[in-house]
């Protein structure tokens, strides 16, 4: 074997090791932490064997093994953590202890390397295997399912490696390790599984950081609604041929909520008021907070009717809500403008006409509802 080769394989691997632990930095799930020290002890425990001339035998041999075994206890609590199965602690523990005390039994006491490899690939092997069995359910992304079919591929090139043990060491000691064809294989399959491995678990933590950025850039952080962008989203994805409602809110002197009692207290009312919005279209439609104290509520196939049916109801929801609980002392009201957007209009033309409708309630003594039958009825005759 190529001492470049050879090298090879925990130069990777500390790569990988320093890129899970930057991704985590950089806001990637918790797991990245557990994988990139994964990753940085297994490239010690593919570095040590090179030490063979300068240790004692026994301390390589003991040093890789523990790197190993500690190295798939991070990658199982990886999955674990990831997939959210049963943590079952002590069931890991052990686990562990008999991956580090086997093979140190078979280093220290049978002086056999075949035992050595045998207990270490094993145990190795079912720590990770025990981590992916208790995964209940089958994930939906592929790059999850890709993550679990290459873990278990690991767990079964090990158990693989294992079957070969009499053929490639056959009765030699723990120093001969490094000639072996075992050690080859093993670099071999380090080097692919391995990477494959990583690549993939790499790939599914900056997946969620991609999804979690997307997720940010359409929704509003103080209130969970989407924002204006997530609005125009959902709107986008409208059937050329449906007509949908479109409710502007806009709350009444709520500067002075601000000026009274505080910014503190102005934002408990608009979460309260964004709460009263999701019941109010719950299955129907999405609420969405589009400007500061300004909110649309978007509701997918729906009739005049209708529409003002659901700004009324939630002008009533308002009208009996516990605003003191807020921080404020009476009640908070907004005024309303509906409207249908057309099929196929673009989303800003209703707009447009649901704000003026907004105008004419705040002109008309706010906390109250205008919609633009009376354009629409114009509209109709002079058609
Ligand atoms: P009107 O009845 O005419 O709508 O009067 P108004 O006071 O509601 O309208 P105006 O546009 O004058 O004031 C809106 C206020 O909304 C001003 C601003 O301080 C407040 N506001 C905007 N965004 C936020 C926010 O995120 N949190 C808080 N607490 N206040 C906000
Ligand atoms: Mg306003
Ligand atoms: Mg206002």
């Amino acid at each position: 074997m190529g001492e470049g080769f050879a090298w090879s394989v925990p130069l990777i691997m500390i790569a990988f090791g320093v890129l899970f632990l930057a991704a985590r930095r950089a806001g990637a799930a918790p797991e990245s932490r557990l994988w990139g020290i994964g990753f940085l002890l297994s490239a010690l425990a593919f570095a040590v064997p090179a030490l063979e001339g300068v240790l004692p035998i026994q301390l390589v041999a003991l040093s890789a093994d523990t790197l190993f075994a500690v190295s798939f206890f991070c990658f199982a609590r990886s999955i674990v953590t990831r997939y959210q199965t049963p943590a079952l602690p002590r069931v890991r523990a052990a686990l562990l202890v008999i991956g580090i005390a086997a093979p140190a039994y078979a280093v220290l006491v049978l002086v056999d390397l075949p035992s050595e490899l045998f207990a270490s690939d094993i145990t190795c092997a079912l720590q990770l295997g025990f981590a992916l069995a208790t995964v209940r359910r089958w994930p939906k992304r592929w790059i999850d399912r890709g993550l679990l079919a290459i873990s278990w591929g690991v767990v079964i090139e090990n158990l693989g490696r294992t079957a070969s043990v009499p053929l490639t060491v056959a009765g030699a000691p723990p120093s001969a390790f490094l000639g072996t064809e075992y050690s080859q294989l093993m670099y071999m399959n380090g080097l692919l599984t391995g990477l494959g491995f990583a690549v993939l678990a790499l790939l599914a933590v900056m997946s969620d950081v991609v999804d979690g950025h997307r997720k940010d850039a359409l929704i509003d952080p103080l209130t969970g609604l989407l924002n204006r962008r997530g609005l125009e989203a959902v709107a986008a994805l409208a059937p050329a041929r449906r007509s949908d409602g479109v409710i502007v809110c806009d709350l009444d002197h709520f500067k002075q909520v601000n000026d009274t009692w505080g910014h503190h207290v102005g934002d408990r009312v608009l979460i309260a008021f964004a709460e009263l919005m999701r019941a109010a279209v719950e299955t129907v439609g999405v609420a969405s907070r589009t400007g500061g104290e300004e909110f649309v509520l978007y509701l997918t196939a729906s009739t005049p009717r209708r529409t003002r049916a659901v700004a009324e109801n939630l002008r009533l929801a308002m009208s009996r809500f516990d605003w003191p609980s807020t921080g404020i002392d009476g009640a908070q009201t907004a005024s309303f403008g509906v409207t249908i957007r057309a099929p196929a209009e673009p989303l800003e033309d209703a707009l447009r006409r649901a704000d003026r409708s907004v105008y004419e309630a705040k002109r008309n003594g706010r906390d109250r509802i205008e919609d633009d039958a009376a354009d629409r009825t114009a509209a109709s005759i002079h058609a």
